[in-house]
């Protein structure tokens, strides 16, 4: 997993990831997730595989926001479970370890 490219276009491909809509690759296909990896710092990295070359991206999932985080700790106190800020009420926060995760960002956005 070491060799895998960067992409240009972040910001487009993070708004059609968190929306589950199809992600058109460089290279004329579209990308298939492989896996999520979180990051040290808070964020998440997406490992992506191209259909139609094969070749491997990834693309930086970035940690949680002031906003985001505050956002999920009113849900909390309002005695909701909280859904993943970015990904919409398709996606429950799990908890793992002492944080709830968004499984498809592999972003932690509240301790639990
Ligand atoms: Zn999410």
């Amino acid at each position: 997993m070491g060799d895998a490219l960067q992409v240009d276009n972040k910001k487009q491909l993070l708004k059609q990831y968190y929306a589950g809509q199809r992600m058109d690759s460089p290279n004329g296909g579209y990308f298939m997730l492989l896996g999520i990896r979180p990051g040290e710092a808070g964020h998440a990295v997406g490992i992506f595989e191209c259909s139609a070359s094969s070749l491997r991206y990834e693309l930086v999932i970035p940690k949680a926001t002031r906003t985001e985080r505050k956002k999920v700790r009113d849900v909390i106190g309002g005695g909701d479970d909280p859904d993943c800020p970015r990904h919409g009420r398709s996606m429950r926060l799990v908890r793992v370890g002492r944080n709830l995760v968004c499984m498809d960002c592999g972003v932690a956005y509240a301790r639990a």
